[in-house]
């Protein structure tokens, strides 16, 4: 996830427990780290109790101390006090990432010194850049301790050697090698930019031969190496207990490639930089397990009104309960998601989501001007098997460009398999044209686009 705090020690001494608890960092992780491991056991009445205290502390807070949310209360006629439960979060507008550039200034908490404030910037959905603060030392510490609860789920420990799978590029030129290590040699971390055929099998050697307990992954990228182990019948790697999946959305065929060639279990979650929402999957399911402690979440609805009820499904709304140097109340995320009321096996209280769609822009739209999810489209299937890469771009409605990296096998007939499959999976209101391309670049922060939609979706057309 995001690096910058790390426990160094599963067993470290009295004394430099001692010495550690100074560290505000370490304070902030150990502090979150403790209560999750009472609080995820908690009954829903104590969670809720939890997090109307929570809640009324930030706008306290907020109200006192950040100029914006002064102004946001005053406006509306309404103090703190009128906020008493998460469900009376509907009378505060939204935050949207334009609100939070236009403010900014007036988003920074006055009663914390210059030094608190940490800047962080996030490309957002629309690909329009926007900047927030954490709490310099502490944001990042606590984000550890809600990442270390999760992974705690599937017997990860900090002492464990794990290969790292995302957006970095290592500089061949000055290593010699696509990777280097990290974290007293136990994180393994290989570039992500370089896979190509040539140089994955140097990869799958080294990881053999490092063996890791953990793959953490973004899927795109877990997905290169296992369609390789795949076409070349590669047997997994005996060490790796989880591949753990984040800042990407996982869909369904990728789950079931990594499950299949990497033998274990794919463990994922659902977060963003901004930390208003983080919810994770268990031991015993796939749901999204969205930690109350973190933040609230609301889903809206076309109308912008809450959405309820099995299967709905709606934008995540998300509220940060813990980053009082730059609250963000009320937050869009442009995430679509669906929620369940299910109750999970494991016993844990916490709210659920079915699954995440992904972000709003990664909706194909029909000639009719409906949408349809990438999500259950299935690139597994036979139509995909002489095609390296791809990527689908939309410009027009109901006009689907695909993208495609062939292999050398590639031919006509592959055209025409994917069209009809295409046809079949997205209906016959969306057109497809395949285009040949050499290459298919990751974004800036090397993640990987499946979709690229230029048309301007909200959350209206849902
Ligand atoms: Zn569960």
């Amino acid at each position: 996830m995001k690096a910058g705090f790390i426990a160094t020690r599963s067993r470290a001494n009295p004394l430099t427990m001692k010495a550690l608890s100074l560290v505000p960092s370490y304070r902030a992780y150990r502090e979150i780290y403790t209560l999750l491991q009472r609080s995820q056991w908690w009954s829903k009445e104590e969670l809720a109790a939890y997090q109307t205290q929570a809640l009324s502390r930030l706008l306290e807070h907020a109200y006192e101390h950040v100029p914006y949310y002064r102004r946001v209360f005053r406006e509306r006629g309404l103090v703190p006090a009128d906020i008493a439960t998460p469900a009376d979060l509907v009378h505060l507008p939204f935050l949207t990432k334009e609100i939070v550039q236009a403010n900014l200034p007036d988003l920074k908490a006055r009663n914390y010194p210059e030094s608190a404030f940490e800047y962080v910037r996030t490309s957002g959905s629309t690909g329009t850049p926007m900047g927030f603060y954490y709490e310099k030392g502490v944001s990042r510490a606590r984000e550890w301790a809600f990442m270390k609860t999760q992974w705690d789920r599937v017997g990860y420990r900090f002492t464990d050697r794990c290969v790292v799978l995302r957006g970095h590029v290592v500089d061949a030129a000055s290593s010699g090698t696509y990777w280097k290590k990290a974290l007293f040699g136990r994180w393994l971390i290989m570039s992500s930019h370089q896979m190509t055929e040539e140089a994955l099998p140097a990869y799958i050697d080294r990881i053999r031969r490092f063996k890791p307990r953990f793959i953490h992954a973004y899927p795109s990228t877990a997905v290169i190496l296992a369609r390789y182990m795949r076409e070349h019948d590669i047997e997994p790697f005996p060490t790796v207990k989880a591949v753990l999946c984040g800042s990407e959305n996982l869909y369904p065929w990728q789950r079931s490639l990594l499950t299949e060639v990497f033998g274990c279990r794919v463990f994922s979650w659902y977060g963003n930089s901004e930390q208003t929402v983080l919810a994770g999957e268990c031991e015993e399911s796939t749901h999204y397990h969205i930690f109350p402690e973190y933040g609230i979440v609301e889903l809206i609805g076309k109308d912008c009104r809450p959405v309820r009820g099995p299967g709905a499904m709606g934008e995540v709304v998300a509220t940060n309960l813990t980053n009082y140097v730059c609250p963000l109340i009320r937050y869009r995320t442009m995430d679509v998601a669906v929620a369940t009321e299910k109750q999970c096996s494991c016993g844990r209280g916490y709210p659920l989501l079915e699954k995440v769609e992904g972000r709003l822009q990664e909706f194909i739209v029909t000639r009719g001007g409906h949408l349809i999810s990438v999500t259950p489209i299935n690139y597994e299937s036979g139509a995909f098997e002489n095609i390296r890469q791809f990527q689908m771009y939309q410009e027009e409605i109901g006009e689907l460009i695909m993208k495609v990296v062939r292999k050398p096998a590639y031919t006509e007939k592959d055209t025409r398999q994917l069209t009809r499959e295409l046809r079949w999976q997205l209906g016959d209101e969306v057109n497809v044209h395949v285009r040949f391309v050499d290459e298919i670049p990751r974004t800036e922060g090397g993640k990987f686009r499946y979709l690229i939609q230029k048309l301007p979706i909200t959350l209206g057309d849902l």
